[in-house]
């Protein structure tokens, strides 16, 4: 079980500056979110490397290694990552833009946040991100 961080709950309530969907049981599960991945990426941050390519050479599957090495990526990474985009969420969720994408202030999908409470973009721009992000493919 995590240990669960208390921070002060300093924040009021204030119901006319929220997006109009229920943003409570988002805004739990991001807590939580929180509380685990703070606890794993202080506690694994210098191990994640090599625990990632341990456990992909037990596996017998050195192309996984060799992936992570290259784009210089560790489960310790990705939680940091997320962390940081849980973190955000949180805070839009104080501010009342919490569902909204940070490009166009459209809404996102609530079964995109269902699935990632902390997406920060539409699945529209989400995608034009990553096709940015990534080499093109070659046809
Ligand atoms: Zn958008």
């Amino acid at each position: 079980m995590p240990v669960v961080i208390s921070r002060p709950r300093s924040l009021s309530f204030k119901a006319e500056s929220w997006f109009y969907m229920d943003v409570s049981r988002y805004k739990q599960r991001l807590s939580d979110l929180e509380a685990s991945l703070s606890n794993r990426t202080t506690r694994d941050v210098e191990s994640g490397r090599e625990q990632l390519i341990d456990t992909a050479a037990d596996a017998g599957d050195a192309s996984v290694a060799d992936e992570s090495e290259s784009e210089d990526f560790t489960e310790a990474q990705l939680d940091a990552t997320i962390l940081q985009q849980v973190q955000d969420a949180l805070r839009r969720i104080e501010n009342g833009t919490y569902g909204q994408c940070l490009i166009d202030r459209g809404p996102i999908d609530p079964k995109r946040l269902d699935a990632v409470p902390w997406a920060p973009y539409c699945i529209r721009h989400q995608k034009l991100r990553e096709a940015a992000s990534r080499p093109k493919p070659t046809l």
